[in-house]
Protein backbone atom coordinates (compact mmCIF):
# COMPACT_ATOMS: atom_id res chain seq x y z
CA UNK A 1 0.00 0.00 0.00
CA UNK A 2 1.13 3.78 -0.63
CA UNK A 3 2.39 5.75 1.81
CA UNK A 4 -0.04 8.40 2.15
CA UNK A 5 1.44 12.29 2.55
CA UNK A 6 2.58 13.00 5.96
CA UNK A 7 0.52 16.55 6.44
CA UNK A 8 -3.14 16.85 6.97
CA UNK A 9 -4.98 17.92 4.47
CA UNK A 10 -7.38 19.78 6.47
CA UNK A 11 -7.70 20.81 10.20
CA UNK A 12 -7.15 18.26 12.75
CA UNK A 13 -6.99 17.34 16.71
CA UNK A 14 -3.73 16.38 17.77
CA UNK A 15 -3.56 12.64 18.62
CA UNK A 16 -1.73 13.89 22.04
CA UNK A 17 -3.17 17.39 23.22
CA UNK A 18 -6.10 17.25 21.65
CA UNK A 19 -5.33 20.60 20.33
CA UNK A 20 -6.40 21.44 16.33
CA UNK A 21 -3.77 21.26 13.94
CA UNK A 22 -3.94 24.16 11.59
CA UNK A 23 -3.52 22.29 7.74
CA UNK A 24 -0.78 21.06 6.08
CA UNK A 25 0.98 20.52 10.20
CA UNK A 26 0.43 17.21 11.27
CA UNK A 27 2.70 14.44 11.33
CA UNK A 28 0.64 11.21 10.49
CA UNK A 29 1.51 7.79 12.72
CA UNK A 30 -0.94 5.03 12.45
CA UNK A 31 -3.91 6.93 11.44
CA UNK A 32 -3.61 10.07 13.44
CA UNK A 33 -2.14 13.19 13.29
CA UNK A 34 0.05 15.07 15.61
CA UNK A 35 1.59 18.51 15.78
CA UNK A 36 5.54 18.37 15.21
CA UNK A 37 6.44 18.65 18.94
CA UNK A 38 3.85 16.94 20.26
CA UNK A 39 4.62 13.48 17.94
CA UNK A 40 8.58 13.87 19.11
CA UNK A 41 7.39 14.27 22.26
CA UNK A 42 5.24 10.91 21.82
CA UNK A 43 8.36 8.93 20.23
CA UNK A 44 10.93 10.69 22.96
CA UNK A 45 8.78 8.72 25.62
CA UNK A 46 8.11 5.47 23.16
CA UNK A 47 12.10 5.03 23.37
CA UNK A 48 11.93 5.63 26.80
CA UNK A 49 9.42 3.30 27.50
CA UNK A 50 11.37 0.54 25.75
CA UNK A 51 14.76 1.34 27.29
CA UNK A 52 13.32 1.26 30.92
CA UNK A 53 11.56 -2.39 29.96
CA UNK A 54 14.89 -3.23 28.44
CA UNK A 55 16.75 -2.21 31.72
CA UNK A 56 14.58 -4.09 34.36
CA UNK A 57 14.28 -7.24 31.90
CA UNK A 58 18.38 -6.94 32.40
CA UNK A 59 18.10 -6.27 35.93
CA UNK A 60 15.40 -8.89 36.75
CA UNK A 61 17.07 -11.13 34.86
CA UNK A 62 13.58 -11.51 32.99
CA UNK A 63 13.43 -12.57 28.95
CA UNK A 64 10.07 -10.68 28.78
CA UNK A 65 8.28 -8.31 31.02
CA UNK A 66 5.72 -9.41 33.66
CA UNK A 67 2.19 -8.64 33.54
CA UNK A 68 2.74 -7.13 37.18
CA UNK A 69 5.74 -5.08 35.93
CA UNK A 70 3.87 -3.49 33.32
CA UNK A 71 0.98 -2.72 35.53
CA UNK A 72 3.31 -1.35 38.34
CA UNK A 73 5.15 0.80 35.33
CA UNK A 74 1.62 2.32 34.05
CA UNK A 75 0.17 2.71 37.62
CA UNK A 76 2.87 4.71 38.71
CA UNK A 77 2.60 6.55 35.61
CA UNK A 78 -1.00 7.27 35.94
CA UNK A 79 -1.12 7.67 39.47
CA UNK A 80 1.87 9.17 40.19
CA UNK A 81 2.57 11.25 37.07
CA UNK A 82 6.33 9.27 37.19
CA UNK A 83 7.84 9.98 33.77
CA UNK A 84 9.70 6.30 31.90
CA UNK A 85 13.16 8.07 32.48
CA UNK A 86 12.68 8.77 35.97
CA UNK A 87 11.60 5.20 36.61
CA UNK A 88 14.46 3.73 35.35
CA UNK A 89 16.90 5.95 36.73
CA UNK A 90 14.81 5.72 40.28
CA UNK A 91 15.89 1.68 39.70
CA UNK A 92 19.88 2.84 38.65
CA UNK A 93 19.89 4.78 41.45
CA UNK A 94 18.63 1.95 44.32
CA UNK A 95 20.61 -0.66 42.32
CA UNK A 96 23.87 0.70 41.05
CA UNK A 97 24.66 3.96 43.27
CA UNK A 98 23.26 2.45 46.29
CA UNK A 99 24.14 -0.95 45.61
CA UNK A 100 20.91 -2.97 46.80
CA UNK A 101 20.82 -6.22 45.61
CA UNK A 102 17.99 -7.22 43.55
CA UNK A 103 15.83 -9.39 46.18
CA UNK A 104 14.44 -13.03 45.00
CA UNK A 105 11.25 -12.17 43.29
CA UNK A 106 12.06 -8.63 43.18
CA UNK A 107 10.08 -5.99 41.15
CA UNK A 108 9.87 -2.82 40.97
CA UNK A 109 7.79 -1.77 43.90
CA UNK A 110 10.47 -0.07 45.25
CA UNK A 111 10.30 2.85 42.89
CA UNK A 112 7.76 5.15 44.60
CA UNK A 113 9.57 5.13 47.35
CA UNK A 114 12.86 6.26 45.96
CA UNK A 115 11.43 8.23 42.99
CA UNK A 116 11.65 11.89 44.25
CA UNK A 117 15.32 11.61 45.74
CA UNK A 118 16.54 9.43 42.96
CA UNK A 119 15.62 11.35 40.02
CA UNK A 120 16.78 14.50 41.93
CA UNK A 121 19.94 13.27 42.85
CA UNK A 122 20.93 11.07 40.08
CA UNK A 123 20.22 13.92 37.52
CA UNK A 124 22.85 15.87 40.13
CA UNK A 125 25.42 13.17 39.94
CA UNK A 126 24.92 13.55 35.99
CA UNK A 127 25.82 17.07 36.28
CA UNK A 128 28.65 16.49 38.70
CA UNK A 129 29.66 13.63 36.04
CA UNK A 130 29.77 15.82 33.08
CA UNK A 131 31.22 18.88 34.75
CA UNK A 132 34.06 16.88 36.32
CA UNK A 133 35.21 15.64 32.78
CA UNK A 134 35.49 19.67 32.27
CA UNK A 135 36.73 20.96 35.27
CA UNK A 136 36.62 24.98 34.02
CA UNK A 137 33.36 24.66 34.76
CA UNK A 138 33.39 24.88 38.13
CA UNK A 139 35.39 25.26 41.54
CA UNK A 140 36.60 22.80 43.64
CA UNK A 141 34.87 23.19 46.78
CA UNK A 142 31.64 22.80 44.95
CA UNK A 143 32.60 19.24 43.80
CA UNK A 144 31.50 17.58 47.15
CA UNK A 145 28.15 15.20 46.15
CA UNK A 146 26.03 14.16 49.32
CA UNK A 147 24.68 10.45 48.73
CA UNK A 148 23.72 9.42 52.28
CA UNK A 149 22.64 5.57 52.19
CA UNK A 150 19.32 6.09 53.20
CA UNK A 151 19.00 8.23 50.38
CA UNK A 152 18.12 11.62 52.31
CA UNK A 153 19.68 14.66 51.11
CA UNK A 154 22.17 15.97 53.91
CA UNK A 155 21.17 19.46 54.82
CA UNK A 156 24.63 21.11 53.80
CA UNK A 157 24.84 24.78 52.43
CA UNK A 158 27.90 23.64 50.40
CA UNK A 159 25.38 21.53 48.23
CA UNK A 160 25.57 21.42 44.51
CA UNK A 161 24.00 24.82 42.99
CA UNK A 162 22.98 22.73 40.18
CA UNK A 163 21.89 25.99 37.73
CA UNK A 164 25.29 26.77 38.17
CA UNK A 165 27.31 23.74 36.87
ZN1 LIG B 1 -0.45 18.36 19.96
Amino acid sequence: MEEKPQTNKKEAKCGRCSEKIPKGEGIKHSSRYYHEDCYKEWRGQADDRTQLIEFIMTLLDLKKPTGMILMQIKRFQDEFGYTYKGMELSLRYFHEILGNEVQENGGIGIIPYIYEDATRQYVQQMKINEAAQNEDNYKNEERVVYISPKGQPKKNNKLIDIDRL
